[in-house]
């Protein structure tokens, strides 16, 4: 439908654009995309083979290590999307969209991970909105073992402001293993984008932010963090962002982080004993079999002990319970009491322990029913 005089200004003023009436007068065509604070694919525009022809490359080449990747589950939650309708809604200075960026830095991420043999969903492919639930909700459907949202930062009135955070839930001992991967993407980040400043303690608990937390990371059933990589208020970063080299390179940052954390081994626990976690008849006890996530390379020396003894803690419903603690070298065997007299019904046990890279237990928290 073609638009009359009158309508077209009137669409002028309302796509906030600083068009002289002249400029409508003359029959120029606007649309919503001509306004930059309501613009889509604000990005510098990449062929879509751009991640896969450099992936492998001298500069982007995969490391021997990144074989430890292979079967990860690790599920990629780019931030926000679905939300170029709001005006100036986490835009750089020149329209500059944080959706985008994170889509495409998940993109090329799944890239390289999928080269090295890992299992990667992303929570969305194009620019959509999700829900906070619905994205924790995907993660947790799919089985992951990771789940790491990707943001880019911004302030107001602060366009110098420019560092890397990356965010953890709640207090430290919340999930220890989330400040492990936590830890290995900020390491990766600041080596590998380099930004020009930094905050002292770039590992931060998302209660700083909210009462309650990032509702993304608070609804995490796994090991998760969440990365705010750089900012894109400041105006030369947010040009940098709309890169697809600098998208890659931050992608290939968070990838060596990722397999460097694997390469450290990621424990796991599973219960035993009773197999169907019911307690019946008078039985007292728990048995876990741990996995240092390294043993099983059967590297030299996988006879020893890896893991630390005295990182070892259960907890039956929050509170400490006796454990006992074997290897036979091949096997781990974590013998919990469970105390005289707990109530019939459901109850949780945590099990809590580090290999001897101090990554602690992806899954820790179990539950079980006395009969
Ligand atoms: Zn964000």
């Amino acid at each position: 439908m073609r638009l009359n005089h009158r309508a077209l200004f009137v669409a002028c003023v309302l796509s906030g654009l600083m068009l002289s009436a002249a400029g409508c007068r003359a029959g120029r065509r606007v649309t919503p995309g001509a306004d930059p604070m309501l613009s889509v694919r604000t990005l510098i525009d990449a062929p879509e083979d751009f991640a896969r022809r450099r992936v492998g490359s001298d500069d982007y080449s995969i490391p021997p290590y990144a074989k430890f990747l292979k079967g990860v589950r690790i599920c990629l939650n780019p931030g926000h999307g679905g939300d170029a309708h709001k005006r100036g809604f986490k835009r750089g200075p020149t329209g500059v969209r944080e959706a985008e960026i994170n889509l495409r830095v998940a993109k090329y991420l799944r890239e390289f991970l999928v080269v090295a043999g890992a299992e990667v969903l992303l929570t969305r492919e194009d620019d959509i909105e999700l829900s906070y639930e619905e994205r924790a909700a995907i993660a947790a459907d799919w089985n992951a073992d990771l789940f790491l949202s990707l943001h880019h930062n911004a302030i107001d009135n602060k366009p110098q402001a420019n560092y890397t955070t990356v965010w953890y839930h709640g207090d430290v001992d919340y999930r220890p293993s989330n400040l492990d991967l936590a830890r290995y993407l900020c390491e990766g980040l600041l080596d590998g984008l380099r930004v020009p400043t930094i905050t002292d303690v770039p590992l931060k608990s998302d209660l700083l932010m909210y009462e309650q937390g990032f509702a993304v990371l608070r609804h995490a059933k796994m090991t998760a963090a969440l990365t705010e990589s750089s900012f894109y208020t400041n105006p030369a970063e947010e040009q940098r962002l709309r890169d697809p080299a600098y998208n890659l390179r931050e992608a290939y940052a968070l990838f060596l982080a990722l397999a460097k954390y694997a390469l450290a081994g990621l424990p796991r626990a599973a219960l035993v004993e009773p197999a169907d976690a019911v307690i019946r008849g008078g039985a007292t006890r728990l048995v876990f079999e741990l996995d240092d996530g390294l043993r099983s390379r059967k590297a030299w020396g996988h006879e020893r002990t890896m893991i630390l003894r005295d990182s070892i803690a259960v907890r039956i419903d929050g509170e400490r319970v006796a454990h006992r603690f074997d290897d036979d070298g091949e096997r781990y065997t974590l013998v919990v009491n469970v105390p005289a007299g707990l109530a019939v019904g459901e109850h949780a046990v945590e099990v809590q322990f580090q290999n001897l890279n101090k990554n602690s237990v992806l899954n820790p928290h179990f539950e079980f029913l006395v009969e």
